[in-house]
């Protein structure tokens, strides 16, 4: 039987026209790429997005379902593209700005899309691209100075487009698991695949991001986006944070970590979500301010594995908490987020560490379980270890245009490449990616777990494990090290002893290299696959 309950579908417009009700004076701050401050309220927010809902339905032609791209940084009139994308039935196709020329030209095929919104200092990349993008009818320029020109076929400013459109209309009407927005996986293990998100995973995810024992997100939260909003949704925080009535602040293309720094005091950031990387740079920047009353208290950090004494030294040296949070494009993204719980207050602070050091527990909705070499579902035993399977209301059910079941169980969990153990307590810890395991005389070894060690030497920046062919042992882990003072040496011994505490001698790397920077991906992870590389063509 059916219960008596009105259908009330959940679109991501009801997320800003309950922003817009309940806190209309509440500021959307961007950091312009020219670094001006612009400021504006979620009442324009709300009215600027109802222009683009007239403007793309009545000036472009859009239909629902079609897909429309984006090709830009953090900022308000991303936010609009956001809500005004989807609030036309549309799906926002967010584009990743660092991928290569082929990739960008793969993806907009693939997904077809029809315009594209673009930043205008990033014309350039998609100028020589242009004529290979068949389905793309135009470009809308994003804040292009009055000067601007430009060889893209059929573009027109952004503020041309929506200037004159009324405000007042009416989001299309969607149902709740139609598509509303869409990212491409950063193809670190492959081609870039599509994933479709529904306005349902999209409310969803939203709230329960939101909820105390995860992010505590309230209209008392001042937060700064960090990660793009080219990547998964920026983590689904701008949809997050305007249901909550949140203060957004938008850093455009100024990611450098002074400037995030600056962001920080000058806007009394108290919540901030990013990469490691961005966080070991943020870290870097205020050991040498040192600032007086930080305002910032939690930063979410995800994407990649957080180094335990990043954690620990964020906490004592600056008082702020590190989030760590395990999620993927294909799960919108947040899985699992590492809290303490009240019974472990009374634990010592290096057990404390240990415990936010872990990928956490799964977020309300999300199941998890492992899945052993021999087929079984793992015991949650802290130390048995198999793939990660995933399933949840934001868990991808299939990629765009592909019949493939090769990422998903027979029964419909989704097969996350990630291979961890999950303890008595339901924390999660990710023990590696199953393509970078390093299979050594039939034992498997972790290259994350030499890289948070190696990572905690007082003289090491950065350190990355790869897996190189060996004749006897089929596989040996290569680390690649940048050290923190340029021009200052590190012994071999000194590391390989540093390691014998914690590591089996045949763990325990044979060859290092020292280099000035370690390759990343297009969202600053490590880029193993690059590493891969150029070991293979004798490059390292
Ligand atoms: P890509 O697959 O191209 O790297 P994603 O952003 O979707 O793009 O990456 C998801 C992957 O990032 C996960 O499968 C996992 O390997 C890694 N990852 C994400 N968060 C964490 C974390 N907290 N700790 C360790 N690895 C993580």
């Amino acid at each position: 039987m059916l219960g008596l309950m009105m259908h009330s579908p959940l679109t991501v417009g009801k997320l800003l026209d309950h922003g817009f009700r309940v806190f209309p004076q509440k500021e959307i701050i961007t950091i312009l790429p020219d670094k001006t401050r612009h400021q504006y309220t979620y009442t324009d927010l709300y009215k600027r997005s109802k222009k683009l809902v007239y403007s793309l339905i009545q000036k472009l032609h859009i239909k629902k379902g079609d897909n429309i791209g984006t090709f830009a940084w953090n900022h308000y009139q991303h936010m609009e593209l956001y809500f005004g994308i989807p609030g036309a039935g549309a799906v926002c196709h967010t584009i990743n700005i660092r991928l290569s020329a082929a990739q960008t030209e793969f993806i907009v095929n693939n997904a077809e899309d029809r315009f594209i919104f673009i930043d205008a200092t990033l014309v350039s990349f998609f100028e020589p691209i242009a004529a290979l993008l068949p389905t793309v009818e135009g470009y809308i320029i994003l804040n292009a100075p009055a000067s601007f020109t430009s060889s893209l076929p059929n573009w027109i400013h952004y503020e041309d487009l929506i200037k004159d459109a009324p405000d007042n209309l009416d989001w299309v009407e969607m149902e709740e698991d139609e598509a509303c927005a869409m990212c491409y996986t950063s193809g670190t293990t492959g081609l870039p695949k599509g994933v479709l998100y529904s306005h349902r995973s999209c409310c969803l995810h939203a709230l329960v991001v939101s909820l105390p024992n995860n992010a505590a997100i309230s209209s008392y939260s001042r937060i700064l986006a960090i990660v793009p909003q080219f990547h998964v949704l920026a983590w689904g925080l701008p949809f997050a944070g305007v249901m909550a009535g949140a203060v957004m602040v938008l850093p455009s293309s100024n990611m450098q970590p002074e400037a995030l720094v600056k962001m920080i005091i000058d806007e009394k950031i108290n919540l901030a979500g990013g990469v490691p990387t961005i966080g070991q740079g943020i870290y870097a920047v205020l050991k040498t301010l040192n600032p007086p009353n930080l305002p910032l208290k939690d930063f979410l950090i995800g994407g990649a594995t957080a180094p335990p004494t990043l954690i620990d030294n964020f906490q004592k040296e600056f008082n702020v908490r590190l989030i760590h949070a395990w999620g993927m494009t294909e799960t919108s993204p947040v899985g699992t987020l590492s809290k303490l719980q009240p019974e472990h207050e009374s634990l010592s602070d290096g057990e404390k560490i240990r415990i936010r050091s872990l990928q956490g527990q799964e977020a309300l909705f999300i199941d998890i379980r492992i899945i052993t070499e021999n087929g079984q579902s793992a015991p949650r035993d802290g130390f048995t270890v198999g793939e990660i399977e995933i399933r949840g209301p934001w868990v991808i059910n299939a990629y765009y245009k592909s019949t493939s079941r090769e990422n998903f169980s027979e029964d419909g969990w989704f097969k996350t490449g990630d291979v961890g153990h999950i303890n008595p307590e339901g924390y999660l810890q990710i023990t590696d990616r199953a393509k970078d395991l390093i299979k050594s005389g039939g034992e498997w070894i972790s290259s994350v777990a030499l890289e948070v060690t190696i990572m905690a030497h007082p003289q090491v920046k950065e350190a990355s494990v790869i897996a190189i062919p060996d004749p006897i042992w089929t596989e040996r882990p290569l680390a690649i090290i940048v050290l923190k003072e340029p021009g200052t040496s590190l012994p071999i011994e000194e590391i390989k002893s540093f390691l014998a505490s914690s590591f089996a001698k045949y763990q325990i790397p044979d060859e290092f290299v020292f280099v000035e920077n370690i390759p990343k991906t297009s969202v600053g992870k490590f880029d193993k696959k690059e590493m891969r590389r150029l070991y293979a063509e004798g490059k390292l």
